[in-house]
């Protein structure tokens, strides 16, 4: 059933999308490459295990690393073939990271010992919560928080909805646009075992107008599956959590508190395809769709590409760069992260790897605020964002704490027009580090 939606946040802003540069290429699938580097921890929580050495033979989906503890999720090996060094890389942070090497054998052959639910309608919920959490699901739309964890609210909190993001309100990105467009019914499904997972009925897709041909394909096939297509106007960032569940509900999420206050769990429509193939196919998470886009991209698209393949790699499939890049960044221009080496692999939650012409960065500096209050006008979740920044110059973070620093998503909208170009989210990560550093010396564990 289609719907539109119930109310608008505050704030946001309307940067020109450039979707038109890769939502016209349908999903390819990447060629087998010799080498992936698989960086362990993916995720957010515990590090998980490692159970493979140096030599071993694994199958693809074989589980390369267990989790470390129940906020944790296990890695598997994106192809058959021989582990190879076990050494770092430089992740998506610029923080090097430990990564296993696999060489692949060129069979491709699956052996993650997970076997298919095909009846999964009369299997028991724990059942299926089990199969998300072995198959290594994580929320796939960024934060790449454990699925199976967001799946197990505690009793006390009462959940009665389920909202699958479809937003993708990042300019440049459409892996979740294409993937609504070519694969419905797994995200449908996907959803449905969601629900029975949280014993609930009321699920909803939410879906931004500019993408009428998803929201007509998925509302022609929701009716068995019972899912509400819900169409969301055009604002970044309609995807935040917060915004969404706000849009579609019409509930508020107060400060400080999470979506399961307000009764929801959202997860985005990559992270449903991917629970319909762990639990109807058995396959865990080893391959993911990422846009490949920018001005300087050849042949910008839509790649379906194994989690451990270079970017490098990712940039070749799209015919390479016509000129040299002035930025690489890993997800869309808002909320990404800027990167130095090519060399980063593809995580669960790499959504897009984004080159911009050196013309199209923005130039941060160090310029005094001058309180024209542009920031709080575009601020999602009423910050008072300049006045934040000021105190993070001046290291009085818990003046930022009082102000709800923690609250902050990260989207970038403050800084989109601030005349003063000053680097308000960087500010925020390094207030946010802080606190939570100070934090774990308070209460070590
Ligand atoms: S938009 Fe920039 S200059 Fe204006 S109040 Fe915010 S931080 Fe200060
Ligand atoms: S303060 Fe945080 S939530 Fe508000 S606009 Fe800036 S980045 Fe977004």
């Amino acid at each position: 059933m289609e719907e539109v939606q119930k109310k608008k946040f505050t704030g946001g802003i309307h940067p020109k999308d450039n979707k038109e540069l890769s939502s016209g290429s349908a999903i390819q699938n990447a060629p087998l490459f010799e080498k992936y580097h698989v960086i362990l921890c993916q995720h957010i929580g515990a590090p998980p295990k490692l159970v493979v050495k140096t030599g071993d033979t694994v199958k693809k989906g074989q589980m390369i690393a267990e989790p470390g503890g129940f906020v944790s999720a296990p890695v598997h090996s994106p192809t058959s073939g021989t582990i190879g060094k076990i050494f770092d890389v430089p992740g998506p942070s610029g923080v090097n990271q430990e990564a296993v090497e696999i060489i692949a054998d060129g069979q491709d052959e699956w052996g993650s010992g997970l076997d298919p639910i095909p009846d999964w309608q009369n299997t028991a919920p724990e059942v299926l919560k089990e199969r998300i959490a072995k198959a290594g699901i994580v929320g796939m739309g960024g934060a790449a928080f454990p699925t199976h964890v967001k799946l197990s609210p505690p009793p006390a909190k009462k959940i009665d909805t389920l909202i699958l993001n479809g937003a993708e309100c990042e300019p440049y990105l459409t892996a979740d646009h294409r993937l609504m467009l070519e694969r419905p019914e797994a995200i449908l499904e996907g959803a449905s075992i969601m629900a029975r997972v949280l014993g609930i009925k009321n699920v909803y897709i939410g879906i931004e107008s500019n993408k009428p041909d998803a929201i007509a394909g998925l509302n022609a096939k929701s009716e068995p599956y019972k899912v509400n297509v819900v169409t969301l106007k055009v604002r970044y960032p309609q995807g935040g959590e917060k915004q969404l569940i706000y849009a579609v509900t019409g509930r508020k999420v107060p400060q400080g508190m999470l979506p399961m206050d307000a009764g929801c769990v959202v997860q985005n429509v990559g992270t449903a395809a991917a629970i319909y193939d762990a639990v109807t196919q058995g396959r865990p998470l080893v391959e993911r769709v990422t846009t490949v886009t920018g001005e300087p991209v050849v042949n910008p698209g839509n790649w379906l590409v194994r989690i451990g393949t270079p970017i490098a790699d990712v940039i070749r499939l799209a015919g390479g760069v016509s000129r040299t890049p002035g930025k690489v960044i890993l997800g869309g221009p808002m909320m990404g992260f800027a990167q130095k080496s090519l060399e980063v692999p593809v995580m669960k939650n790499t959504s897009g790897i984004l080159l911009l012409d050196q013309v199209d960065t923005v130039q941060f500096t160090s310029q005094p605020c001058i309180r024209c209050g542009k920031c709080i006008d575009n601020c999602p979740m009423d910050l008072l964002c300049g006045t934040i920044s000021c105190f993070i110059e001046n290291e009085k973070f818990d003046k930022a704490e009082e102000l709800h620093v923690m609250d902050c998503l990260e989207c970038g909208a403050c800084a989109y027009d601030c005349p003063a170009h000053r680097p308000l989210v960087q500010h925020v990560r390094r207030a946010k580090a802080e606190i939570r550093a100070r934090k774990a010396k308070q209460n070590p564990k």
